[in-house]
């Protein structure tokens, strides 16, 4: 903590899953070949007519509840107007008046604290156009341009850049958990604005922002916070803070540095307007309801959970919630009768460990909950030991067969009570001295019977069962 308080909003822009973009027909996925995945909407052609997206106003509705803000009654978008090369309309179809949601906040995680974030707004806009810049010519690629696109901004009450990070983290994984985007930073799904300032900590007024724009990773966004910090704290230092100006800047990755692009002290007039084209239409409260039912439990109350009722540490919870996936695989364990503590160690050692060294999916995991219950359910019967349990499981892995082709008679275990009783009995007469020895208090004779029953046996007895029965018979 440097002597003075900073204070951080951020604009989070996230890409939403759909088949078709969101005001045009064209197809909305990830294609190499520029200027594909087009429409003469996405072009901006003469007499278009956009139609909006229900799946995108959906989702978007969707992460308007989990942020807990309030849903405008009526669904309508505006024009922002401004030319740039990469938006052939001249206008974005965005919302300023009544955005999808308003109001709201969520909870986050970070270092062991929990911290209420407050959202200001989340709207749905449609992307711009891609450029792509060559030595001495810049081409355009339209497959981006009108691809759904959800902006969220924060009201300016972060405090660190571990808190802005924490944040996005747990957005990125909300966005996940509910399926309505990949929310992948490397596919520039996810980009970002952060605003920064700094303050005294006894100040009522907030400091001169300074906004670092299009930011593509989290390390990014640490980096350009504390980069800014620093820069502004040294100013206030000086006694030259009057040099911090309301400004737009960016983040250099390979200079380390943001470097001034444009000031911001004149906010541009974008002229907004309601889109004519694109009827407005109620918000059905019925529709909430089935949207809010689709909701699932989000990686932090999960987590909670399989802490709080399943008694699992924090750090292996938190593995199992990463992925929405790892939970429900977890879960369906549980449901099918296998211990949580047991589950839990299988899959955050020996199944993610295969998941992630050949990066698979989860759910195209050879072995099922049920094919680990087979496995799990023979080490509780005592029919095989731990450590055979695990090479049934890599065998099973391998050979892509049932775990249970692997327990054959020759690894069983001697557990038919019966047999390890007339073995048992024998013993006790063969070592009476020691049976006398051990009523008498001698209670490290114990393991001594056990031994015998094993070397009789070939270590083939079932231990669980013999010693149930070597304590029953020498009481
Ligand atoms: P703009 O269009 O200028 O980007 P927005 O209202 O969309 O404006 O975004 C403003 C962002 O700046 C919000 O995330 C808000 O929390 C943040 N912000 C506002 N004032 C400050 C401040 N003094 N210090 C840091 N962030 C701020
Ligand atoms: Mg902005």
């Amino acid at each position: 903590m440097g002597k003075y308080k900073a204070v951080i909003g951020l604009e989070m822009h996230c890409e939403l899953k759909s088949n078709s973009k969101v005001f045009s027909s064209a197809r909305n996925s990830y294609n190499e070949i520029p200027n594909d995945n087009i429409s003469a909407v996405d072009m901006a052609f003469p007499g278009i007519l956009p139609v909006v997206n229900k799946k995108c106003v959906k989702d978007a509705l969707k992460m308007s509840m989990v942020l807990h803000c309030k849903q405008p009654e009526y669904m309508y978008f505006d024009r922002k107007n401004y030319y740039y090369p990469d938006l052939p309309k001249g206008y974005q179809i965005t919302q300023m008046t009544d955005p999808v949601g308003t109001d709201g906040y969520i909870d986050i995680e970070c270092n062991k604290e929990v911290k209420k974030v407050l959202i200001h707004d989340i709207h749905l806009e449609e992307d711009a156009a891609s450029l792509d810049h060559y030595f001495d010519t810049t081409c355009i690629d339209y497959n981006r341009a009108g691809v759904p696109l959800l902006e969220l901004v924060t009201e300016p009450c972060l405090s660190s850049a571990d808190e802005a990070v924490a944040f996005l983290e747990t957005m990125r994984s909300a966005y996940k958990y509910c399926d309505v985007s990949e929310a992948d930073t490397k596919k520039g799904q996810i980009r970002c604005d952060v605003n920064v300032s700094i303050m005294d900590p006894d100040a009522k007024e907030l400091g001169t922002r300074v906004e670092v724009k299009n930011i593509n990773s989290f390390g990014n966004v640490y980096d350009a916070i504390n980069y800014e910090i620093k820069r502004q704290s040294k100013l206030k230092d000086e006694g030259r803070y009057d040099e911090v100006e309301q400004e737009t800047r960016r983040w250099d990755e390979d200079a380390e540095k943001t470097i001034r692009m444009r000031s911001k002290v004149d906010a541009i007039d974008y002229k907004y307007f309601v889109d004519p084209n694109l009827p407005k239409f109620k918000i059905e409260k019925s529709w909430l309801e089935e949207i809010k039912k689709e909701i699932p439990l989000l990686a932090r109350e999960r987590k909670l959970k399989y802490t709080s009722e399943y008694n699992l540490s924090d750090y292996d919870a938190g593995v199992l919630v990463k992925e929405i996936d790892y939970a429900k695989y977890f879960e369906d364990c549980i449901n099918i009768g296998i211990e949580a503590k047991t589950a839990s160690n299988w899959i955050t050692t020996q199944i993610l460990g295969e998941i992630n060294r050949d990066n698979l999916n989860i759910n195209d995991f050879y072995i099922t909950p049920e094919f680990l219950k087979q496995i799990i359910d023979e080490v509780n019967k005592g029919t095989i030991s731990s450590k055979q349990a695990k090479e049934i499981f890599y065998k099973s892995l391998e050979s892509k067969k049932e775990p249970k082709t692997f327990i054959n008679n020759d690894m069983a275990q001697i557990s038919d009570k019966n047999e390890l009783e007339t073995i048992i009995d024998k013993i006790l007469l063969d070592n009476q001295n020691q049976v006398e020895e051990y009523k008498n208090g001698k209670d490290n004779l114990f393991d001594y019977f056990v031994g015998q029953v094993m070397k009789n046996t070939r270590g083939k007895a079932n231990p669980i069962i013999t010693k149930e029965i070597l304590k029953e018979k020498l009481k």
